[in-house]
């Protein structure tokens, strides 16, 4: 059985207890390898070994040396693209052909992003009479990065690279889930960046890695993806080394579409925002408001579409579209929001069940159907709780104000779309909805400049170009008496 250690000060090292989880690949149910869980003892260990890096030869490299390291952790993770979309697919149960197009491109990506964009970002300076102010950056210093499973290299890096780039040092606590692509990325950094600079210890959250890493005094700053009510906890945990902290948590997103929308388009784009990685995208949106008199239209489509374009299958298969969920714990939360939404009234248009037509070999996996729904109220627990999966709830309207108060009606404030072909109104109502990312006429379209981040209890700070560096960075103001 292939075992994962963690990767600590430059070495791929065991668990000093003999504690150890199963991956299992959630396709097939079976067990993929055996995880070393970290602890106390294991995150001491690496925080000693980021700190001491951050006043090693990585402290003393040039702004050019440092980013011409993290663009070869890029190339070096495009050299290993094969294994890192194998580690993607068996530990998420994702298709073959999203982690080969997304999550391992994006994971390459970050690294080349925050190395350019860093290295041109310039200080603030104020002139007063007879002296002069100016600001300097300097790392945070240790950085914790703990990161969910649903996008594994992807979200990970989307933190390591900037972190890196400013010049900190990280210990990363990947997904109890996913713990591969995070050992992978120790293997490609091992003969790129001085030990201590990436760190990876595997666990679990509360009281293992994940807690530990939270807790640890010589911890400067924790960033965090994953559930609200985990970011709750890491937040309490937190305080008391009074750790600065940027979180990006959960959503409840709205999909919001006027009678004058691109139908077929909007169709399109919708198919994808409901199904892309089995609803597991914290972008996807769960919630569709659709103005009266094209909302049958736009039901008919989109289970129409989610009947011959979506096929559910083996993760590997480069056809399949849709894969398996996280695991069986959570398609047994799925079915539970599922037959919540029955008893509130739902009524079904395609899914909400596992397709019948699987190989065997797929039998132990956690498949489910792309699933529609409607008639469901605004208050219905399916409404209004993250349910993570491949189901959306579709809901007409009658205008403007109504929509936009029936989109804000959540604690979320992650991210929605518009679709209107009335600019002037996709500005309005844009303006208008209580989320940290809103598209137009799209979804999903990143660029990585751009502020990311949720509202309300979908996050806390922004990530993404400058905001990345403002979190990865003490700012300090010297003045100079002239
Ligand atoms: P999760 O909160 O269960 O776990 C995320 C990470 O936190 C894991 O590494 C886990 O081990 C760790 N953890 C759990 N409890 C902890 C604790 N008490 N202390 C320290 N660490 C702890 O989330 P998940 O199920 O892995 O991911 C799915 C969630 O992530 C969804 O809610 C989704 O919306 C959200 N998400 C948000 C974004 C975003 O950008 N806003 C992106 C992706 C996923």
């Amino acid at each position: 059985m292939r075992e994962i250690q963690h990767f600590i000060n430059g070495q791929f090292v065991p668990s000093a207890s003999s504690k150890r989880f199963d991956n299992i690949n959630p396709a097939t149910g079976q067990i993929i390898a055996t995880v070393h869980e970290g602890g106390v003892a294991e995150i001491d260990l690496a925080v000693k070994a980021a700190k001491a890096a951050l006043t090693g030869p990585w402290a003393s490299i040039s702004l050019d040396e440092r980013m011409a390291l993290l663009r070869r952790v890029a190339e070096g993770i495009q050299a290993r693209a094969a294994d890192f979309v194998e580690a993607e697919v068996t530990d998420n149960g994702m298709a073959v052909h999203l982690a080969s197009h997304v999550n391992v491109p994006r994971g390459s990506a970050n690294f080349i992003q925050f190395a350019e964009h860093f290295k041109y970002v310039s200080t603030e300076c104020w002139e007063m009479e007879g002296a002069i102010n100016y600001a300097l950056r300097r790392p945070l210093g240790v950085v914790g990065i703990i990161s969910p499973w649903n996008f594994p290299l992807l979200l990970m890096t989307w933190k390591v690279a900037p972190a890196l780039a400013a010049g900190n040092t990280v210990v990363v606590k990947p997904s109890e889930e996913t713990p591969t692509s995070a050992a992978l990325l120790g293997e490609v950094v091992k003969d790129i960046l001085p030990p201590g600079v990436y760190n990876a210890v595997q666990g679990l959250g509360p009281d293992s890695a994940g807690s530990a890493l939270t807790e640890h005094p010589d911890v400067d700053g924790i960033t965090f993806t994953g559930e609200t009510t985990t970011g709750k906890a890491i937040m309490r945990t937190a305080a008391d080394g009074l750790k600065k902290l940027s979180f990006e948590l959960g959503g409840k997103n709205p999909n919001i579409i006027f009678a004058d929308a691109d139908l077929d388009e909007c169709v399109t784009t919708t198919l994808r925002s409901s199904f892309a990685n089995q609803g597991e995208v914290c972008l996807c949106g769960s919630r569709i408001y659709v103005e009266r008199p094209i909302f049958d239209t736009f039901v008919e489509k989109l289970v129409h579409a989610a009947r011959t374009q979506v096929k559910v299958g083996d993760p590997m298969d480069p056809e399949t579209t849709m894969g398996a969920l996280i695991s069986r714990a959570h398609f047994d939360r799925v079915q539970g929001f599922l037959d919540s939404a029955k008893a509130d009234g739902a009524t079904f248009h395609c899914g909400g069940k596992r397709p019948a037509d699987l190989p065997a070999h797929l039998d132990g996996g956690a498949f489910l159907e792309p699933t529609v729904m409607t008639g469901l109220g605004k208050a219905c627990t399916a409404q209004q709780q993250e349910i993570f999966g491949p189901v959306v709830s579709v809901t007409p309207f009658d205008s403007e104000e109504e929509v936009i108060g029936l989109a804000n009606d959540t604690r979320y404030g992650l991210s929605a779309t518009v679709w209107s072909s009335d600019l002037s109104r996709a500005h309005r109502v844009a303006a208008r909805l209580e989320a940290g990312v809103i598209w137009v006429n799209t979804w999903f379209l990143r660029d990585l400049r751009s502020p990311f981040g949720g509202l309300k209890n979908s996050g806390i700070g922004r990530e993404g170009g400058i905001h990345s560096l403002e979190f990865y960075t003490e700012l300090k103001n010297i003045c100079v008496k002239l």
